[in-house]
């Protein structure tokens, strides 16, 4: 096959496939949902990613997303109320990504959904229920998820959680004093974000250890009724609350921490989860999946290959990546939570301190948009 082939039509493969097909070079994208599809996703765009966003020449208020300028760290005893420093967005990523990918066909590249890749081969060549083709360049965006041929090397650090996503219609008073706000809500075993998106809907996104959902006995109904009796805020919002999905969304095994180690010999160009898994709570998994197609498409049109652009975003990434791992694990433990949200209760200034530090830095995204 001529021309660069993008396997998944996430923010990283929408991305890169927009900014190949604008420079000219031909590219497809075979993403495996025939229609836009919810994701399990906080859905907070932070100023980075929004900043990338706006590059590819797409506006998130445009398809309705809403603002927040605030963030509330919620524990079992206190809550805390800081301002973000900047004005994030919330829209759904059914509407995001689909978005991403009108624009990547109109650029000129060829979207093909409903197709699903099933192996890459030692040379290069990609399997999937149409036959086989052998691109001559190679971009692996296929999220979390591993496929046979190029599993990633390490399963990161931290993945023992289990995840789960519901969109909600909060009662009005609830509802009210969500807008604006992103409420991180943390608990025994995990954390939650709840934040309200397009249409007045809320996201509700949480991870939580095995062992709660097992004593929960797989009922979600049960799990929201445990996690409220622990933290009486969240039992508040949820109050009245109506599910606008049939069943939340949910998966394991997110392999948060890991950062993929380049090494000489590799073909293939790994973009976003792909390549680095930030936690969740950083709001940054979008922003460093848009850098990496910036960084990765920015060095194949220079000339230079997968290691070079890989050893880049390493440098890019690790050190957040790191830090955040390290703070969800400092999260987990009991005596920790509720200090932290008495220290923030005390100096809302380390919101900006803690966002700086598990974020990519501003200058990493300013170098990559000029690359
Ligand atoms: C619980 C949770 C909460 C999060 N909250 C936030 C947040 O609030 N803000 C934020 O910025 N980030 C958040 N993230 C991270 C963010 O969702 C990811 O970092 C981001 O989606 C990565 O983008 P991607 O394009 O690499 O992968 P994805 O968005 O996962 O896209 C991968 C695409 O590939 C397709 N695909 C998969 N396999 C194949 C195949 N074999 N063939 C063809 N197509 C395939 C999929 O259908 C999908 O469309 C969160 C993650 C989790 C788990």
């Amino acid at each position: 096959m001529e021309g660069a082939l993008v396997l998944g039509g996430g923010p990283a493969g929408a991305a890169a496939a927009i900014w190949l097909a604008r420079a000219g070079r031909s590219v497809t994208l075979w993403e495996r949902e025939r229609l836009p599809a919810h994701r399990i996703c906080g859905e907070f765009l932070s100023w980075e990613a929004q900043t990338f966003l706006a590059d590819l020449g797409l506006d998130p208020e445009a398809l309705g997303a809403v603002a927040i300028d605030r963030v509330r760290l919620v524990t079992a005893r206190r809550v805390a109320t800081a301002r973000l420093g900047f004005t994030a967005r919330s829209l759904t990523r059914r509407v995001l990504d689909a978005a991403l990918l009108e624009l990547a066909a109109k650029a000129g590249a060829r979207v093909e959904r409903g197709v699903t890749a099933r192996e890459i081969g030692p040379g290069g060549e990609v399997q999937a229920a149409h036959g086989s083709v052998k691109p001559d360049t190679l971009f692996l965006a296929t999220g979390k998820t591993n496929l046979r041929g190029a599993a990633r090397d390490a399963e990161g650090t931290l993945n023992h959680q289990l995840g789960f996503k519901a969109y909600l219609r909060l009662a009005p008073a609830e509802r009210a004093a969500l807008a604006g706000h992103v409420e991180l809500i943390l608990f025994r075993g995990g954390y939650a974000g709840l934040q309200l998106v397009e249409r007045d809907a809320a996201n509700l996104c949480f991870l939580v250890s095995p062992d709660r959902w097992r004593a929960c006995e797989g009922d979600f109904g049960a799990l929201l009724a445990d996690l409220s009796a622990e933290v009486p805020h969240l039992g508040q919002r949820l109050a009245g609350a109506v599910p606008l999905l049939d069943r939340p969304l949910a998966i394991s095994g997110v392999p948060y921490g890991f950062l993929h180690r380049p090494s000489g010999a590799e073909t293939l160009w790994r973009l976003g989860d792909q390549a680095a898994v930030i936690p969740s709570f950083s709001g940054d998994g979008m922003s460093l999946a848009l850098h990496s197609a910036r960084l990765a498409t920015a060095a194949l049109l220079t000339g230079q290959g997968p290691h070079a652009y890989h050893r880049q975003l390493a440098k890019d990434a690790g050190g957040a990546v790191r830090r955040a791992t390290l703070l969800q694990r400092l999260s987990e433990e009991d005596a920790l939570r509720d200090g932290a949200a008495a220290l923030l209760a005390l100096m809302p200034g380390l919101v900006g301190l803690a966002a700086r530090f598990t974020r990519l830095s501003a200058g990493a995204v300013r170098r990559a948009r000029l690359a």
